[in-house]
């Protein structure tokens, strides 16, 4: 399975429409980030996406998708969902069906009011279907499975991504929790032991709707994944100044075994087999003033 992260940025993107601060500006293109968004490619060609955010159109552009099997979703902000119309170039051959929770399906019917009813006929629309989950979904080999967690007062997904059969017994599986500000016990003992986990850290000062970077961490330790990504990252930090703070955080905690690194639009992770992070930072960067 290849996972690919199109989107790291939280939810204004960076860089931030009118902001000249030196992330903003910054030459590095690992600083460059689109809302928050995953791909993922499992074994038997299956293709789904993770959130469809403002920016999906150049997100699916960049990382080549041709074919959506199904539309993973973690909560109805704007960040996450406003470009899920999109997806209407790669539903001409069959509909594609939307998965959440019914809190989040129910606002989609209503934001996307124009799909659902009658009033409109012909073209222009994309086929989609909703569909409230609470349990696993399977797409091919592919299991996805609902991860409840808090972001702020709501109760929003994050999905664990898995292979078949094997994705219940906890050897091979990755997870993907953006949004976040706590998990449930509960939670934490259906995603423990992943073999990564990219996890939304907005920036190092806490927040009260989303983990600090130290809260991020701390989760990332506590679920037992030897690979930690930050994502849903704000302009506040570069990327250069995350690593180093991963870095000292892992040292503080005698973890230097473990990976933790902020994520950047572009990167890439092959699993199970030879887990290893590629792809290059996407190079058509975002102009700015
Ligand atoms: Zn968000
Ligand atoms: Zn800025
Ligand atoms: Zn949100």
């Amino acid at each position: 399975m290849k996972l690919t992260v199109l989107g790291s940025g939280t939810s204004h993107g960076i860089p931030v429409i009118g902001c000249s601060c030196p992330v903003c500006c910054s030459e590095d293109l690992r600083d460059n980030r689109m809302r928050a968004s995953v791909y993922i490619e499992g074994d038997e060609g299956e293709r789904v996406v993770i959130d469809t955010g403002p920016e999906f159109r150049i997100q699916a552009l960049r990382a080549g998708i041709t074919a959506l099997d199904a539309v993973f979703l973690t909560h109805g902000h704007a960040d996450h969902v406003h470009g899920l119309d999109d997806v209407r170039s790669l539903s001409y051959e069959h509909e594609i069906p939307i998965y959440g929770n019914a809190e989040t399906m129910t606002e989609m019917e209503s934001r996307f009011s124009y799909v659902f009813k009658n009033t409109q006929r012909g073209g222009g629309k994309p086929r989609i279907s909703l569909n409230a989950v609470n349990g696993p979904v399977h797409i091919g080999g592919l299991t996805m499975t609902p991860v409840p967690v808090k972001h702020g007062i709501l109760d929003i997904l994050g999905w664990k991504i898995g292979r078949g059969e094997e994705a219940g017994d906890q050897r091979s599986f990755g997870v993907y929790l953006t949004d976040t500000s706590f998990i449930p016990p509960q939670t934490l003992g259906l995603i423990r032991g992943p073999e990564f986990l990219i996890i939304g850290g907005l920036r190092e000062r806490p927040h009260e709707t989303h983990f600090s970077f130290e809260q991020a961490l701390n989760a990332g330790t506590e679920i037992r994944s030897p690979r930690v990504y930050l994502t849903h990252i704000c302009h506040n930090h570069s990327h250069r100044e995350i690593s180093a703070y991963c870095n000292r955080f892992r040292e503080k905690r005698g973890l230097e075994g473990m990976v933790m690194e902020p994520a950047y639009d572009g990167m890439e992770l092959v699993f199970p087999a030879d887990l290893k992070k590629s792809g290059e930072p996407c190079e058509d960067r975002l102009s700015r003033t």
